[in-house]
């Protein structure tokens, strides 16, 4: 007798937290994790087969077939698939838009899931040649002939990107003879050898050596080394390790573009398939890389948060770099962290983990005094480099020229006077903070937040950096028409204008995510530092990351003073954290580095402890007052947030769900309150917090509910969503 054909579990791209049950009907029966195309209302979506079941609660007149069968596959491994649906449960966010942010955007359409041929592009004798009489005015040709010779003759598909070329560009000069374009071959290329690894210095060797033995198994490691202590070496020469015993490894970082620098490094040190996620990639070559990692024919993929759901066929070790970044976590539709669901992917497929920093996260400094995690720590800076001598600057009483006292200046200049480098750092990009009326007192305002309008003063625009609203600069005030508007508080864009006014003769560079739009922009800014053509930088917190600048020898700290008054129960650690990130960059060759913060509060704990002590103590120290506070990660969080035209709407909503809540002992509800920023892009915002000692009982307490409070008629009336674990109150 035949097998009664099973109905089918799909999940479905809806904001709805439930799959959809199908028949099979005539085609063939597709595996759980395979892809289906199926009806829904009167659209054609495409879903994923996540059960089989013999009977459905949808009554069997209203089941309808599923209309085509598009994986004979499963499309996911096992374990992957897994992982996707423990984390739809753990965040609470529909099983179909989870796959939907975690599949590459042509899967998601449909597409077969196979791979297209990639073409590379082999040098030939006669372009060789043409390479010594190219005219100077052949920008292109020269920088594409020039890669070739420093890449073995080869610009394969993934130089294509860095060049930022397309292959229709390379046309003419495989008609010059000079190129001969070749199908890539699909075979994994097997690792060879590393090129130079560096001596590792005791510190660094014990770290390798204990990571090393947990190869093909599962186990945590926090690598707690200060900046400029060779972390990155670690890694690499652990993942030399792993790909001599032919298994992939996975590297995630917070900002790709940022890290050009960190890629370059592998590609140098390894002569093996590198792939790179990251933004500037087609759909074509994201599902490319996703096919050939599948099918074990990439060795090493990096990527920013989203890597982490790339399906990996052998999956060796994961490198968290960075691993305190908010970056990791995702701040809206599913809103999970990459860094915890790693470590959960490292269990389920048998990896070792690395999580590494120069300023753990309090939620990884938690596990390792709870055993979860072994503490690696390098304390010395690699290559000899002496820690920076930090200067806390009181500036109370002192004069302020756009910002900066004289004494600061002083000090720039007896660095710039020896040829060095100076960072000047101010996390507020812009020319200020907003812009007033002298006459009346108007300040710019947005229409549709609760913020003040940042004045952009080379695009002659005001910028709401909350809701993107912008507007030209007004040439009179609004309110009573007389001109004297005068930009009030300092941003980036002005701190540059006062330091070239203070050192005409210095190079001056602003760095921040205005002066970087532009592609290549960091990429180039990155070499004409290290070049030495560059003697004042001036920016936000993307000049903290990671860089190294070996002739830059002093950080200025502008201005602290806000982020040491904070609200959210995170500030400390945060401002700890930039802080420690941001001195990092001075010093780091062998010349000494010197910070110097300039603040009215020298006094505050903060910046004593900071100073007095290193990031670890200061940590233990943030973590005693988290515990005896009840906070994370000794208390798990949850928050609901919601919003609408009117503060009511999303009051109502949130006091029914706290209701709902209501009954579960050991869960704290707090709230309904207005959100710390009540309007935003036009929307009043409000949320309720839930609290509970035991990770897990959030998830018992919201799982039974969640399908009530979708169906609230109140919910109708509000956007609403939940965040688990959320890292930003706002
Ligand atoms: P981190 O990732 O901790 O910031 P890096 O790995 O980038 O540190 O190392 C900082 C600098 O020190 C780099 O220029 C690197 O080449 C150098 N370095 C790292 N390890 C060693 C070593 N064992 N010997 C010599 N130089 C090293
Ligand atoms: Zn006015
Ligand atoms: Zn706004």
């Amino acid at each position: 007798m035949p097998q009664a054909k099973p109905i089918l579990k799909v999940a479905v791209p809806t904001p709805l937290r439930r799959s959809f049950d199908y028949l099979v009907g005539q085609t063939a029966i597709p595996p759980i994790g395979a892809r289906v195309r199926v009806p829904f209302g009167r659209q054609q979506l495409v879903g994923v087969v996540i059960d089989h079941v013999t009977e459905s609660t949808t009554p069997a007149n209203k089941l309808k077939p599923i209309l085509e069968t598009i994986d004979a596959q499963p499309l996911l491994p096992s374990h992957l698939f897994k992982l996707l649906l423990w984390a739809a449960d753990y965040y609470q966010h529909p099983i179909g838009d989870v796959f939907n942010t975690c599949l590459p955007g042509l899967l998601n359409k449909g597409e077969p899931a196979v791979l297209e041929p990639e073409y590379y592009w082999q040098l030939t004798e006669k372009g060789e040649q043409a390479f010594d009489k190219l005219s100077n005015n052949a920008v292109k040709q020269h920088k594409i002939l020039n890669w070739a010779l420093q890449h073995q003759g080869i610009i394969s598909p993934a130089h294509l990107n860095e060049l930022e070329l397309i292959p229709s560009e390379l046309k003419p000069l495989t008609e010059k003879g000079w190129f001969i374009k070749k199908e890539v071959e699909l075979n994994a290329k097997p690792y060879t050898q590393s090129n130079q690894p560096l001596t590792l210095n005791p510190e660094q060797q014990s770290a390798v050596s204990a990571m090393q033995q947990s190869i093909g198994q599962f186990h945590g490691f926090l690598l707690d080394g200060v900046t400029g202590s060779g972390k990155t070496e670690v890694y690499l020469q652990l993942i030399e390790q792993v790909l001599i015993k032919k298994q992939q490894v996975l590297v995630l970082v917070p900002e790709i573009g940022l890290t050009p620098q960190t890629v370059q490094r592998f590609r140098r040190r390894f002569n093996c398939d590198i792939a790179m996620l990251h933004s500037g990639l087609t759909d074509r070559q994201r599902l490319n890389i996703w096919l050939k990692t599948k099918q074990g024919l990439t060795s090493i993929v990096i990527g920013t948060r989203s890597a982490l759901f790339t399906p990996f066929s052998n999956l060796g070790l994961i490198v968290v770099d960075e691993e305190h970044d908010v970056s990791y976590k995702q701040q809206d539709g599913f809103r999970y962290s990459a860094r915890d669901l790693a470590i959960l992917r490292a269990r389920d497929e048998q990896a070792p983990i690395v999580l590494g920093s120069a300023t753990p996260s309090m939620e990884s400094m938690h596990n390792v005094n709870q055993g979860k995690l072994t503490h690696l720590t390098l304390r010395k800076r690699a290559a000899d480099a002496k820690p920076p001598h930090i200067k806390v600057l009181d500036i109370r009483q002192r004069h302020l020229e756009n910002g900066l006292s004289q004494a600061l200046l002083d000090n720039m200049k007896r660095h710039l006077e020896n040829g060095n480098q100076c960072l000047v750092f101010l996390n507020r990009r812009g020319f200020a903070p907003s812009l007033m009326c002298h006459n009346c007192g108007w300040i710019a305002d947005c229409q549709r937040c609760d913020k003040h309008m940042t004045l952009h003063l080379q695009q002659k625009r005001l910028h709401c950096h909350h809701c993107d609203k912008q507007v030209f600069m007004p040439k009179k005030c609004p309110e009573c028409g007389e001109p004297e508007l005068f930009p009030i508080g300092l941003g980036t864009e002005r701190l540059e204008q006062a330091l070239i006014k203070a050192f005409p003769n210095k190079k001056v560079v602003r760095i921040d995510r205005d002066s970087t739009r532009r592609k290549q922009a960091m990429q180039d800014y990155v070499t004409a530092i290290k070049n030495n053509e560059v003697d004042i930088l001036v920016g936000t917190q993307m000049l903290a990351k990671g860089h190294h600048f070996p002739n830059l020898t002093m950080v200025a700290v502008v201005d602290i003073d806000g982020c040491l008054f904070s609200a959210d129960f995170r500030a400390t650690e945060r401002t700890a954290q930039l802080l420690t990130q941001v001195a990092g960059r001075a010093g780091r060759a062998d010349k000494p580095g010197e910070v110097v913060i300039q603040t009215h509060h020298p006094e505050h704990p903060l910046l004593l402890n900071l100073f007095t002590q290193d990031y670890q103590s200061l940590s233990q120290q943030i973590l005693s007052e988290r515990q005896a506070g009840q906070l994370p990660p000794y208390t798990s969080m949850a928050l609901f947030r919601a919003e609408a035209s009117t503060l009511q709407y999303p009051m109502e909503f949130l006091n029914e769900v706290a209701k709902q809540l209501g009954q579960v002992p050991g869960l704290d509800c707090f709230g309904p309150f207005p959100a710390p920023m009540a309007k935003r892009a036009g929307k009043m915002r409000a949320q309720l917090l839930c609290q509970a000692e035991q990770r897990g009982l959030i998830q018992r307490a919201v799982k039974p509910v969640i399908s009530i409070i979708e169906q609230l008629p109140s919910a109708r009336k509000v956007r609403w969503s939940i965040d688990i674990d959320p890292q930003d109150p706002f």
